[in-house]
């Protein structure tokens, strides 16, 4: 008897009618049972925000597919808890209208809903574009196929996850890289509305400076797809001895007691 197809649970930042989320429906439609749980509009920059403190509904928009009026985090959790009636072996993010590269994958949607899938122990990835206007999303769907089809035969690390960032145009080769250190700068533009009153953009320039060599900017500045394990254990390893010694010897008798 034939094995079953494997379950991929798809989703995304940019919204469930988002091209770039049709697009990787399309490249990964033969790989498997592909389920969409993703946001109804666009959530672009929540990380892994999760909704709290107003109810969340699901509507199907399709086929297999659910638009959930929460973020990408929400839509991957409702899926893994809820809506699945299995585990799936993938999870696949995107693709991103935009880059996730250095410290943008701190406020990826894209980024978040992969790590939320990463969480729950399923094999994970990202997939991002380096581009914003009239995105191709031809190259990146290709590779999205190929290293989730890789996933597929070989696993990942429990609680990593693969973010993916393809340059524009046809990429000249694919490398594993590391987060790339701050090298944007995030700036504050203030105009006026009608009323004379100010408002502010919070926008980033990327610096046309070197990126580290090894990083994940680098590998896209070169015209090859970038490849990056995440982990979200935030712990900083290398200095609990530090922290110990120096912070930790306090004397808890002192405490609530006047001096
Ligand atoms: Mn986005």
């Amino acid at each position: 008897m034939a094995l079953p197809r494997p379950l991929i649970l798809l989703s995304n930042d940019d919204g469930i009618n988002a091209p770039g989320l049709l697009a990787l429906e399309r490249a990964l439609a033969p790989l498997g049972r592909l389920v969409t749980v993703a946001p109804l509009t666009e959530q672009s920059a929540t990380s892994r925000r999760i909704t709290l403190r107003r109810p969340l509904h699901c509507e199907q928009r399709g086929d297999c597919r659910y638009g959930v009026n929460g973020t990408p985090a929400d839509s991957v959790m409702l899926a893994l808890i809820h809506l699945l009636k299995e585990p799936p072996s993938l999870v696949v993010t995107g693709i991103n209208n935009g880059p996730n590269l250095g410290e943008n994958v701190y406020y990826s949607g894209t980024v978040g809903a992969a790590a939320e899938g990463a969480k729950f122990g399923i094999p994970s990835i990202a997939v991002s574009v380096n581009q914003r206007v009239r995105v191709d999303f031809g190259p990146a769907g290709r590779v999205a196929a190929q290293i989730s089809a890789k996933v597929l035969e070989c696993g990942l690390p429990r609680g990593v996850a693969l973010n993916v960032n393809v340059p524009l145009g046809n990429p000249s080769g694919v490398c594993v890289t590391r987060q790339c250190e701050k090298i944007s700068r995030n700036v504050v533009i203030e105009r006026k509305d009608p009323h004379g009153r100010p408002y502010f953009w919070i926008h980033e320039e990327v610096p046309a400076e070197a990126a580290q060599d090894g990083s994940d900017y680098a590998a896209v500045h070169r015209g090859e797809v970038s490849v990056t394990p995440l982990q979200f254990d935030h712990t900083a390893y290398g200095s609990l001895d530090r922290v110990s010694r120096d912070i930790c010897d306090i004397s808890l008798g002192a405490l609530g007691e006047d001096q």
